[in-house]
């Protein structure tokens, strides 16, 4: 999609800190990070919202992944927190589908 942010980052037209890439899924650093560890792990393909997902290994795989980058940044054992915000209410400011691994520090439940 031509006006998506992160369409661009996929497309390389927007740069960012790129720590996975595969035919289906990317992951780079979140530019605002809330952790030591703050990573955005996206479908390559333009899918608005979860609500949208018609393909269910492709979330599977997405936490997979993000299960790896946990064990590579070291945050598997002390505990992480995977997040996708859903619209509005969910806080979702950027409507491509991310899912948010955050890690490095203890965090607070419930959210705010
Ligand atoms: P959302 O609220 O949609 O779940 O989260 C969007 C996330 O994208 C935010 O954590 C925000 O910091 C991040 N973000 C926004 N613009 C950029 C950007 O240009 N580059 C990167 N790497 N992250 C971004
Ligand atoms: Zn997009």
């Amino acid at each position: 999609m031509s006006d998506c942010l992160f369409c661009g980052i996929i497309n390389k037209e927007i740069p960012a800190e790129i720590v996975y890439e595969d035919d289906d899924v990317i992951a780079f650093k979140d530019i605002k990070p809330v952790a030591s560890t703050h990573v955005l792990i996206v479908p390559k393909k333009h899918i608005p919202t979860l609500i949208d997902v018609d393909d269910n290994m492709l979330i599977g795989k997405i936490h997979r992944i993000a299960v790896e980058l946990a064990e590579k940044n070291n945050i598997a054992s002390s505990g992480f927190r995977i997040v996708c915000n859903c619209n509005r209410h969910g806080g979702q400011e950027v409507f491509h589908l991310h899912f948010h691994l955050i890690g490095g520090r203890v965090m607070n439940w419930p959210p705010g």
